[in-house]
């Protein structure tokens, strides 16, 4: 397989556990957007400064911003690795139409698939509450607080790949959590009508399932043998 993977889907769908486990297992490499802006804030860039109230909040960063920094990641990366997961990005349907326009000139032998994650809003809610995530700028994995949840930390608030202290993220504080979802869904729709009308491959994966089941599922739906 080669090529850039889409993954669509609301805060806490689990976007950010898949890439990570497809990172781990399959070799690919991954850019996660909000990341990218969390590492921007807590260095202080002119960046960073400029998003900082937006990321916070809950509302989402300009788009061609955000559309510059992923090409300019994607220059970076392009040609190290065959699959190159872009987590959180596009977000609206502008989004997705700079990233067409920049595939087609800039990427052109790459194929887009698009994979999308749903589940709803009621057990995201749930979800976020008891998410925690690896305060090292460079490493930002993310667990569950949940009883029974495959995501725990081995050692309570410690990250098990780097170590470092694990705490909660400013936006995901009940208000922003409802503004995220908000901001998602208003745009959701705009965002999948733009890849239903320009006949991109489509992946809707269910979410509601425990994460090592989500893998595999992902992994059958795109035709990679899981055995
Ligand atoms: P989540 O998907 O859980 O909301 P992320 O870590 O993907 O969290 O993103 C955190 C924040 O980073 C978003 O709320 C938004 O402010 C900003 N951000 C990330 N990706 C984008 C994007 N594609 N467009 C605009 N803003 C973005």
């Amino acid at each position: 397989m080669k090529g850039i993977v889409l993954f669509i889907g609301p805060p806490g769908a689990g976007k950010g556990s898949l890439a990570h486990m497809c990172v781990k297992q399959l070799g690919w490499v991954q850019l996660s957007t909000g990341n990218l802006c969390r590492k921007h804030i807590i260095e202080q860039t002119k960046i960073g400064k400029e998003i900082d109230f937006a990321i916070k909040s809950g509302n989402l960063v300009s788009d061609v911003l955000i559309t510059s920094m992923v090409e300019e990641w994607l220059l970076q990366e392009y040609g190290k690795q065959p699959v190159v997961i872009l987590d959180g990005f596009p977000r609206t349907a502008e989004q997705a139409k700079l990233l067409n326009n920049l595939v087609e000139t800039k990427f052109k032998d790459l194929s887009v698939q698009v994979v999308t994650l749903d589940i709803p809003d009621t057990i995201l809610v749930d979800r976020l509450s008891s998410r925690i995530i690896c305060q090292n700028k460079d490493c930002q994995a993310v667990y569950s607080l949940s009883e029974g949840s495959l995501l725990r930390p081995a050692q309570d608030m410690v990250c098990d790949f780097c170590g470092s202290a694990l705490g909660r993220r400013k936006d995901d504080e009940y208000e922003a959590v409802k503004e995220r979802l908000t901001v998602y869904r208003r745009h959701e729709h705009g965002l999948l009508a733009f890849y239903k009308a320009s006949n991109k491959s489509c992946i809707q994966l269910n979410v509601a399932q425990p994460i090592t089941e989500v893998f595999k599922e992902f992994q059958e739906m795109i035709g990679l043998n899981t055995i």
